[in-house]
């Protein structure tokens, strides 16, 4: 394994010129003989930085971002993330479910790097390259350090999560809310239990996902969903988005935002293989739908998207359905950044 390439884009990495974000010797592996973390490896480093800022040609609507973790248990076959544990020379399909590597010192770099004189308050996405929820978290704890540095710095922040791990931190966050802007997302795609459990195998269903919408929004944090993703010709027919749409508006959900599947390098050849396995019929199709490369034809999108939006006016979620998901804020180029730099190549759960 590499481990001295733990930045999420390598070639930012050269350009930045930030190397290793931690020595090889301060990596500790770990597993646990537990049935939830049966067959997981966790490899606990000591990174040197964690607020990255996003490449500049990123098309996400956010600049800085916090990632505590590497690799992801939850396991979604269409894993945009999947790609970024080939820099660390690791597999991108089981080893990104079962290789988990943990930022151990994350908090205490968040609260560091906020107090740097360099520092001036920008949103903070989380969430948003793997899921800072996942079942790591449960033990390792992250995220309430975080969450605190964040609240006592008053910094703006979002997550971006299928974790719903995130109700125990339901006292951090609402107290952070009252000093500043705190947005959550939570990531549904779909509502079909058949699905699920093929295609994100190692998520809490969207039932449970959808009952930390309605937690949150219970407890005054505003929670929009985004409905990522729709999968072609598996998770897109009307009857599916109707029923998906109308569980997010039955939790209280702010706002929806519908994207459909992309399928990058990494992520692509993993999920052909799932749908060559469990969907054979469906393979030309799909070869057919990303003849031009990762994205679906725009007009498929369109489609999607129009049908989403439609129904989200029709069950009454808004006001902000047509936006940005909640808690991801426009861009503010007048921002100023932070001292360090770990480059992020950005997904969306
Ligand atoms: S899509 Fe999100 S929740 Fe699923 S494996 Fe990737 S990072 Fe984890």
């Amino acid at each position: 394994m590499r481990w001295d390439n733990l930045a999420d884009n390598p070639d930012e990495t050269t350009k930045t010129g930030t190397g290793a974000l931690f020595a090889a010797d301060a990596v500790t592996t770990r597993t646990f003989d537990t049935p939830e973390f049966r067959g997981i490896t966790f490899h606990e480093v000591r990174a040197r930085s964690i607020v990255n800022r996003v490449p500049g040609a990123s098309r996400m609507p956010f600049e800085w971002t916090v990632n505590p973790y590497r690799g992801c248990t939850h396991a979604c076959v269409y894993c945009f993330a999947r790609k970024t544990h080939s820099y660390l020379d690791l597999d991108t399909g089981l080893g990104f479910d079962s290789q988990i590597v943990v930022k151990i010192n994350a908090p205490e770099l968040v609260r560091r790097e906020l107090a740097s004189p360099r520092w001036h308050g920008a949103h903070i996405a989380m969430g948003t390259n793997v899921d800072c929820y996942q079942r790591a978290e449960g033990r390792y704890g992250l995220m309430p350090g975080i969450l605190t540095a964040l609240r006592d710095h008053a910094n703006p922040f979002s997550i971006l999560t299928k974790g719903t791990l995130i109700l125990r931190d339901l006292e951090l966050l609402r107290q952070a809310a009252e000093v500043t802007e705190v947005g959550v997302s939570v990531s549904v795609g779909f509502t079909d239990p058949g699905l699920w459990r093929t295609v994100e195998p190692g998520t809490p269903s969207p039932e449970r996902r959808l009952n930390v919408v309605r937690t949150l929004s219970e407890h005054g944090i505003g929670c929009g969903v985004l409905m990522a993703p729709v999968i072609p010709y598996l998770g897109d027919r009307p009857d599916q988005l109707r029923a998906t749409v109308r569980a997010i508006a039955a939790a209280g959900a702010t706002s929806v935002t519908p994207l459909v599947l992309h399928l990058r390098p990494g992520a692509r050849e993993w999920f052909m293989e799932w749908l060559g396995h469990h969907h054979p019929h469906l393979v030309r199709r799909y070869e057919r739908l990303y003849a031009d490369g990762a994205y679906a034809p725009t007009w498929y999108q369109r489609r999607i998207t129009r049908y989403v939006h439609e129904l989200a006016t029709e069950y009454g979620i808004g006001p902000s359905h047509h936006g940005t998901p909640r808690g991801f804020p426009e861009r503010d180029e007048r921002r100023t950044p932070p001292a360090a730099s770990e480059p992020t190549q950005l997904t969306l759960l």
